[in-house]
């Protein structure tokens, strides 16, 4: 048995004043430094940036809301988070509100050589939350970058500056990959350059469809881009307590992926699915509603399996 301390995450952990950058920067930074006391279990020492890709080739499924709630959520208990917006569409970034015009250095940029990523890094209104915006012109990624020999590389090589400090710049802890919905060189670049993946899958009756296509996918980049790489884990989304079908998927999803399936569950909340239009995390959005309480709940379980992670 493990006798540790039950993690007991929920938004009474945080604040809203810890979420949003009011409306004097002082008061933001003020917010920023200090934040609502992190419990010991959730504190973490400075060391090289975590980097998860947010995968599934299936649209719709929860993937950049998942990008954007649970970084807002690790952001929340204390942790420097780093989104990169790999998503021509730029969901993440519109999201977080991240207005198009402000998308001057985007990651098509920085995949094409054109600037280094910490120049696209923008902050968005979450204290130590921040991201990598995308534009539409990611789509030209594959075609103007295909032949070059370095083209699965581009994002990994790009990330290798941020793990090594440098004066006034941020240390982050997590880097979220929001990726495309396609197993597309993009997606690639993301495993590439990624320690973990993290799979969204959602609660409905062809869930685990193309599932082992992203696995075998995962252990072709394993044998030919990344050794490192593994299966953080799958999260399942949009589940609806009143559908008998969501229960079946959950019990098959676990069945056939095991404790690779977190024990978080992401409810279908409305106040998730309104929160991108006012370009805030739903945390920000509505606190205490159940999506956010969730994916708190998620952070929490990632933050306890990434402990076992290192300490095995
Ligand atoms: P993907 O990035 O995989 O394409 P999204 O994160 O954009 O998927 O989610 C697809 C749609 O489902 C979006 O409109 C989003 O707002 C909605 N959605 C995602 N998660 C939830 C949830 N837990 N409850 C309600 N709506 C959700
Ligand atoms: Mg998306």
């Amino acid at each position: 048995m493990n006798d540790a301390p039950a993690l007991q995450p929920s938004s009474d952990l945080i604040s809203a004043s810890v979420l949003e950058s009011g409306p004097a920067p002082a008061a933001a930074a003020e917010a920023a430094a200090a934040p609502e006391p992190v419990p010991a279990v959730l504190a973490q020492p400075a060391r090289a940036p975590r980097v998860l890709a947010v995968a599934n080739q299936k649209g719709g499924v929860g993937k950049t809301t998942t990008a954007i709630n649970l970084g807002t959520a690790l952001a929340a208990i204390g942790q420097e988070v780093l989104i990169i917006d790999l998503d021509p569409q730029g969901n993440a970034s519109t999201g977080l509100g991240i207005d198009r015009r402000n998308r001057l250095c985007s990651t098509y940029d920085v995949l094409t050589g054109g600037s280094a990523l910490r120049d696209a890094i923008v902050a968005t209104g979450v204290p130590r939350l921040h991201i990598a915006p995308a534009t539409i012109d990611l789509t030209g990624f594959e075609l103007e970058i295909g032949q070059a020999s370095d083209r699965a590389f581009r994002l990994r090589d790009a990330l290798m500056p941020l793990r090594t400090p440098a004066p006034g710049a941020t240390d982050f802890a997590y880097v979220l990959v929001d990726c495309p919905p396609s197993l597309n060189l993009l997606t690639v670049n993301a495993m590439a350059a990624a320690d973990a993946i993290l799979v969204p899958l959602q609660c409905e009756f062809f869930a685990l469809e193309g599932l082992s296509q992203l696995l075998k996918t995962v252990e072709r980049v394993r044998d030919q881009l990344n050794p490192k790489l593994t299966i953080h884990g799958v999260v399942l989304t949009m589940y609806d307590a009143r559908n008998n079908l969501s229960g079946q998927v959950v019990a098959d999803v676990r069945e056939f992926m095991g404790p690779k399936v977190y024990e978080t569950v992401i409810p279908r909340n409305v106040r998730v699915s309104e929160a991108p239009s006012y370009g805030k995390p739903v945390l920000v959005y509505d606190l205490k509603c159940s999506g956010s309480e969730a994916y708190l709940r998620l952070a929490t379980e990632i933050i306890q399996r990434e402990k076992e992670l290192c300490a095995g």
